[in-house]
């Protein structure tokens, strides 16, 4: 089989493959893997996200994250009101370095017995073809998409899941501390949301929103942001999209499986889309890998990751379209953030409804 894209979705769904039985071919387009760091590089602990995803077991075998890439222990989130005020909520997890962390999942894939190849641009796919950019073509029984948000995959093969967005900057700036990340609501990302997020001597610093207001780009709103809360200068500044769109009804397309931000499974309420990518790969290298071993069908996949993400990502993406809707300024955002609460800011950020909004988690 082959699978287009090594990100964390690409690199999970071939060491699941190649465990399962199946030749695997693992194609990136980067001339480095991990490089230009498009990522805020937080990841929740594995019972964090088994908090979420109730899914212990593949958690287990799908979600490790290899110790040598972690930066920093994270034990607390802030999310911060347009007025300055924090609700300060537990939160465990990590800040990693998203360079070494992609190296490590490829490298690992590798080491399980998947062939990687880079860089290699795809250029289509035709049935059971896949184009390379330099003019060459293999053949595979399964493709499975896991290159990102703009997937050529998902192009050549009709698959146009809704693709709301969100545009985001990313940064480094100087000076790090704490065991904990801040969330900024408000005018300094209108309708997202800026982050200060501390790594081991420096900080990841960014934001991302729906749409620009006029006459505004991502880095003016980000140089606005560093200034208010006086967080110095950002340099190495990236561009990059989130798709927080809802999880689509089917993710086969004829032989092509579709994994990751290629296949929209992100939290819409957080942005955090790397552990959802982790956990969609397992599955869809799994499935392929049945199907190609002992003709199992590949709607497996479907129902595999039906069950264990579509269900939290779809309330989700409902309690981000629902919260957009009430707080569009930022002084209901403030009155609202009040309302809730640091508890209720917990829930939205685990994709629940807080309690206070009357809804059934
Ligand atoms: C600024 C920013 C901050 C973020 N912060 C966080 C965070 O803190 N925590 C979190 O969990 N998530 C975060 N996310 C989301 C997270 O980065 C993505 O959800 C995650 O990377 C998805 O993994 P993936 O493997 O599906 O796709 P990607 O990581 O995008 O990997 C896709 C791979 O496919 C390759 N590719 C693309 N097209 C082709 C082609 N035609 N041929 C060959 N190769 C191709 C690319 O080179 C890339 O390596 C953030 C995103 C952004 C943009």
């Amino acid at each position: 089989m082959v699978i287009v894209g090594a990100g964390p979705a690409g690199s999970l769904a071939a060491r699941a493959a190649v465990e399962s039985g199946a030749r695997t071919l693992l194609l990136d387009r980067r001339a480095e893997l991990g490089e230009p760091v498009q990522c805020g590089e937080f990841l929740p602990t594995p019972g964090e996200l088994a908090d979420i995803f109730h899914s212990p077991d593949l958690i287990g075998e799908a979600f490790q994250i290899p110790p040598e890439t972690v930066l920093r222990e994270i034990h607390w989130m802030a999310c911060v009101a347009p007025s300055g005020r924090r609700f300060r909520f537990p939160l465990s997890g990590y800040m990693v370095s998203r360079r070494a962390f992609d190296k490590a999942l490829a490298c690992a894939a590798e080491g399980a017995g998947a062939e990687l190849r880079y860089p290699v641009g795809v250029a289509r796919v035709k049935g059971e073809r896949v184009e390379m950019v330099n003019g060459t073509t293999v053949r595979a029984k399964v493709i499975i998409g896991a290159d990102g948000p703009i997937s050529t995959v998902a192009r050549s093969v009709g698959f146009t899941p809704s693709r709301e967005m969100f545009r985001m900057i990313t940064a480094t700036a100087d000076g790090a501390g704490g065991d904990e990340i801040d969330l900024y609501f408000g005018r300094s990302a209108p309708g997202g949301y800026a982050w200060s997020f501390p790594r081991s001597t420096d900080s990841n610093v960014g934001l991302g929103v729906t749409e620009l207001p006029p006459g505004e780009s991502l880095s003016s709103l980000l140089d606005r942001f560093l200034e208010r809360e006086q967080l110095g200068v950002a340099r190495e500044r990236t561009r990059w999209w989130v798709p927080i769109g809802p999880p689509p009804d089917t993710l086969v397309f004829g032989r092509a499986l579709f994994c990751g931000d290629a296949a929209n499974l992100v939290m819409a309420t957080n942005g955090g889309g790397i552990p959802t990518a982790m956990l969609s790969g397992w599955l869809a290298g799994r499935a392929a890998a049945h199907h190609a071993r002992e003709g199992a069908p590949l709607s497996e996949y479907d129902r595999a990751w039906r069950s264990v993400l579509a269900p939290p990502l779809a309330r989700g993406h409902r309690i981000k379209e629902t919260t957009d809707r009430i707080v569009r300024s930022d002084l209901a955002l403030t009155l609202g953030m009040r309302y809730i609460g640091a508890s209720g800011l917990d829930a939205v950020m685990r994709l629940r409804w807080p309690r206070r909004l009357g809804r059934a988690s």
